[in-house]
């Protein structure tokens, strides 16, 4: 069966409480997944613990300080029985989580997220983490907005690629045919469940046909024009 060991560093460790929850709480408590949280600021000196500064070359917030952020992500590195490691460094200015993401990072043996604030990390952790040997580093965001933290990213993130290690999911069918995963980059079909009609709303009936070939063409074709409209409200 498969670990992947997942270490979170933020200087808010409360934000992952969700993460005792649902599926992640199960794949936990299962030991298909660890997760370890650390605090920054353990890593900070000073009577303030502080972990950031005043940015090189002058603009308007602070920038956090590469020190704690080497002492952490050190401190994870020598204590973890991976081989090899993800450090995910989240920001807006980031390669884009997509399902593909996602699905790569489920492959990964430990993932350690390094949770940004204020106008975000030092660049020096990305390039100095770049040059350590068993360590891939992964800049990533997810979407175009720029949220206060990394937190809530992690936990998307998190949430994208634990559902795709096997075990967690009861039914691992689920994940066949889902959006983003089908070869053709169609979104889902639309789905109905009980009762057969609702608030004058009633179920396609060849849902009810039984006829499996049927109803796999007309899903195809409600994926497509599900996508289609998707494409037009984007302007893709
Ligand atoms: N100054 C940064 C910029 O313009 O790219 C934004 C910093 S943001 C206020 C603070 C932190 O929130 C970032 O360091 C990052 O960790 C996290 N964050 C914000 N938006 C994000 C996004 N879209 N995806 C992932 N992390 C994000």
């Amino acid at each position: 069966m498969s670990n992947i060991s997942f270490d979170l560093i933020s200087i808010f460790p409360d934000y992952f409480s969700p993460l005792k929850l649902s599926l992640i709480g199960k794949a936990e408590e299962s030991g298909l997944v660890s997760i370890n949280i650390h605090d920054l600021r353990d890593q900070a000196s000073g009577v303030h613990k502080s972990v950031d500064d005043t940015p090189y070359g002058g603009g308007a917030g602070m920038v956090m300080s590469p020190e704690p952020w080497g002492k952490a992500i050190d401190q994870v590195l020598a204590t973890s029985n991976a081989e090899s490691h993800d450090l995910i460094i989240l920001t807006p200015a980031g390669q884009k989580l997509t399902q593909q993401l996602a699905s790569e990072l489920a492959l990964s043996e430990h993932l350690i997220f390094a949770c940004g604030r204020y106008e975000g990390i030092d660049y020096r952790v990305t390039q100095y983490y770049e040059n350590q040997q068993n360590v891939r580093v992964r800049e990533v965001s997810i979407g175009d907005y720029v949220l206060g933290g990394g937190e809530v990213a992690t936990l998307v993130i998190m949430e994208a690629v634990i559902r795709l290690i096997p075990g967690v999911l009861g039914n691992p069918e689920s994940l066949v045919e889902e959006s983003h995963s089908m070869p053709e980059e169609i979104v889902e079909y639309p789905n109905f469940t009980k009762p057969a009609s609702w608030r004058g709303l009633d179920v396609p009936e060849i849902l009810l046909s039984g006829n499996h070939a049927l109803i796999k063409a007309w899903r195809f074709e409600q994926a497509k024009a599900r996508t289609a409209k998707l494409d037009r409200q984007t302007g893709e």
